[in-house]
């Protein structure tokens, strides 16, 4: 046991501590969203089976499965244990607020921690099936990591966000002096697209899902779902077209082999979900996503329609995945829960409005406020109802 009161560390924009109640209070917000939205549980999914399900969307999505169908959840992810003075991770510390709270629920939960993209873990996770939790219904697969390594091979991938073929100049949010700055970028090499392709596309999923399929863990009907963004023509250069789109074009072929493979085998399905931009450790990342974010957030309060990660994934539950939902897909057959910051309207007034902001008029004009405490609450500070005055226990486990 070790009570210590926790103050946020800041290396520039990026907290490099995080808060055990505060990251706690934020998991208690989205399992009261899902309860709330969904008040009795639904039908369709028993086993849910999360890679990368710590933060962000993949927490989310856990949170949906275990409160919206009553599902029992194994998650997987790679976090920091606190340690002596050092507090745990934020998503470990998600984590043991996660069990805690399904635990209270009578909801079955097991976790794993380590590296997702080796054969030991993948291992481990089928281990645990067999012994004790079943064949599952639905893995979702929402990885996201700067690097990985080929377990075959050995090689190790360092994946890059740069754009492809062509130099990128924009302006972005300098996030530690909180200014807008230019910034260029010169296109990758063919082997910095290939190692981010080797990190964010599909093998890895493949690889799971394949694993799965042969340890015979998949039930008949299981689904897989991987995440993708696709975003505003001004973000194409660096997104959808840039090293990270590559990665995520690969993503959408191995949804289609994955497809007919799981249509074959179980009766069951692959598909890609587009997602919104919403702040996460990953996101954050990418130039000119918080200038992005910063916009949008604005724009999509004014009309009542702003969403993070909760809200989408129990839309995706709710209207895709449970029993009696029928999917609606795109014209390439995925499922769209970026509609809403998609919509001609919320784009024509980012757009509007993105050409008139400057340092000066950044947080009056856009909602950079919201970004910066949005990125703060990912780390558990900042969080609506925490006194972070008061000593907490940092030594969390589940
Ligand atoms: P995130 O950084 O919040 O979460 C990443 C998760 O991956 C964490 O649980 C982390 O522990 C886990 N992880 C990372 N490396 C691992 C490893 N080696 N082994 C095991 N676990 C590991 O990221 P996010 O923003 O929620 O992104 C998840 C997915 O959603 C990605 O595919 C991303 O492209 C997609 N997406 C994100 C956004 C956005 O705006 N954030 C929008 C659309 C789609």
């Amino acid at each position: 046991m070790s009570q210590e009161v926790v103050q946020m560390k800041a290396r520039g924009f990026i907290c490099v501590n995080a808060h055990p109640q505060g990251c706690a209070r934020h998991v208690e917000q989205q399992v009261a969203t899902v309860k709330r939205t969904v008040p009795t549980h639904l039908k369709g999914v028993r086993t849910a089976l999360v890679i990368g399900a710590s933060t962000g969307y993949g927490l989310a999505s856990r949170i949906a499965a275990a409160w919206g169908f009553g599902a029992r959840t194994v998650g997987v992810f790679f976090e920091r244990a606190p340690q002596g003075s050092r507090t745990g991770s934020a998503g470990y510390y998600n984590t043991a607020a996660f069990h805690e709270l399904a635990r209270r629920d009578g909801l079955d939960a097991w976790s794993l921690n380590g590296d997702a993209f080796s054969d030991e873990l993948k291992q481990q996770t089928l281990e645990l099936l067999r012994s004790q939790v079943g064949p599952v219904d639905l893995v979702i697969y929402s990885l996201a990591s700067p690097k990985r390594t080929d377990p075959r091979t050995g090689t190790v991938y360092n994946s890059v966000l740069k754009p492809v073929g062509q130099t990128y100049t924009s302006t972005t949010i300098d996030l530690d002096r909180q200014k807008l700055t230019g910034v260029t970028l010169e296109p990758a090499s063919e082997a910095e697209v290939e190692a981010t392709v080797g990190v964010m596309g599909g093998d890895d999923w493949r690889r799971w899902i394949e694993a799965l399929l042969q340890a015979g863990l998949l039930n008949q009907g299981a689904r897989t779902l991987a995440y993708s963004y696709i975003g505003p023509e001004v973000t194409w250069p660096i997104y959808k077209d840039g090293t990270i789109g590559q990665a995520k074009k690969d993503v959408d072929h191995v949804a289609a082999e994955l497809d007919a493979m799981l249509l074959r085998q179980v009766g069951g399905h692959a598909w890609v979900s587009v997602n919104k931009a919403i702040v996460t450790q990953a996101s954050a990342a990418i130039p000119v996503v918080p200038l992005y974010l910063s916009i949008l957030m604005k724009v999509m309060k004014e009309k009542g329609v702003e969403e993070g990660a909760i809200e989408q994934m129990t839309r995706l539950v709710t209207d895709h995945l449970a029993a009696g939902s029928k999917p609606q897909f795109d014209e390439q057959r995925r499922i769209r829960l970026d509609d809403r910051e998609m919509r001609p309207d919320v784009q024509q007034a980012v757009a509007a409005l993105w050409p008139t902001v400057t340092s000066e008029n950044l947080t009056q004009v856009t909602d950079y406020a919201s970004f910066q405490r949005g990125f703060r609450n990912l780390f558990g500070f900042e969080v609506d109802g925490v006194d972070y005055n008061q000593p907490v226990e940092v030594e969390r486990g589940w």
